[in-house]
């Protein structure tokens, strides 16, 4: 499968259009931004850890009965996914206090919670991503309830299939984003990626962040905790 026109430059991949037109090529960057674009750089071999990486655990999560948008890996930085419509949410999962629900609530960051919390944001950079509750979504459509239900019961899902996987990996899934679409047949599908720059991941044992909070906060290290992670888990 060819890419045919490029549909869409994002910051951190682009996608692109196929003689299919149920399907896409999505093709990962380098380029690393982060506090809604405001600090840009570029984080080396990125690219190519997070289409792998995403790929595996989206390989991982269909066996477990997730649906995902994965068709068939590429090349190293080139995937071809479904084509969905993106529903325009980001659905965080949190398992350990971390970043802005931290800020939030003034608790220190590595407080594990008694249960999994979801936030939901509405998918909107020049509005800063805000965050909305069930009723906004249902109000504004951008979910109907049972999209959100299944939605709401696949990041779950996802939760405890990942936090299982990583940990044996010696990685601690300390909270995440997803993204959901919408397949022209109607079915909801897990999209996007899964990786270093959509998940904090900490070390278990030394609690080492390996995860985009090193390029955010100029830990330093970056490139060499994408690649620990890619070690751990691809081999
Ligand atoms: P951003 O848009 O936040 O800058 P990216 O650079 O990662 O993010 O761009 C990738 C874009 O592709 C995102 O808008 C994402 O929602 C979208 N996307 C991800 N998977 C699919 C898919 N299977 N079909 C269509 N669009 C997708
Ligand atoms: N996240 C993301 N994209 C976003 C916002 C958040 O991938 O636009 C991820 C982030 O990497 C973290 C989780 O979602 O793993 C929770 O992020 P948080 O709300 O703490 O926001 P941040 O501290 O990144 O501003």
């Amino acid at each position: 499968m060819e890419k045919t026109v490029q549909l869409y430059e994002g910051k951190a991949k682009k996608v692109f259009a196929t003689s299919d037109e149920n399907l896409c090529i999505v093709d990962y960057k380098d380029d690393a931004t982060a506090f809604n674009g405001e600090k840009k750089g570029t984080i080396v071999g990125k690219g190519v850890v997070n289409n792998r990486m995403t790929n595996h655990l989206m390989q991982l999560l269909e066996k477990n009965g997730i649906p995902t948008h994965f068709v068939k890996e590429l090349s190293d930085r080139e995937t071809l996914v479904k084509k969905v419509k993106i529903v325009p949410l980001e659905v965080i999962v949190r398992n350990i206090t971390a970043g802005s629900l931290s800020k939030r609530l003034g608790v220190p960051e590595g407080v594990k919670l008694s249960r999994p919390v979801i936030e939901y944001s509405y998918k909107d950079d020049a509005l800063g991503d805000p965050m909305v509750n069930e009723y906004h979504i249902f109000a504004m459509n951008f979910a109907t309830p049972e999209e959100l239900s299944e939605i709401a019961g696949y990041a779950l899902k996802v939760n405890e299939v990942l936090s299982a996987y990583l940990l044996e990996h010696g990685i601690e899934l300390v909270d995440f984003k997803l993204e959901f679409g919408k397949t022209s047949d109607g079915k909801i599908v897990l999209a996007d990626e899964i990786s270093p720059d959509t998940c904090r991941l900490w070390d278990s044992e030394t609690h080492k962040k390996l995860d985009k909070d090193r390029f955010r906060r100029d830990l330093g290290g970056v490139e060499d905790a994408y690649l620990e992670v890619y070690r751990r888990l691809l081999g």
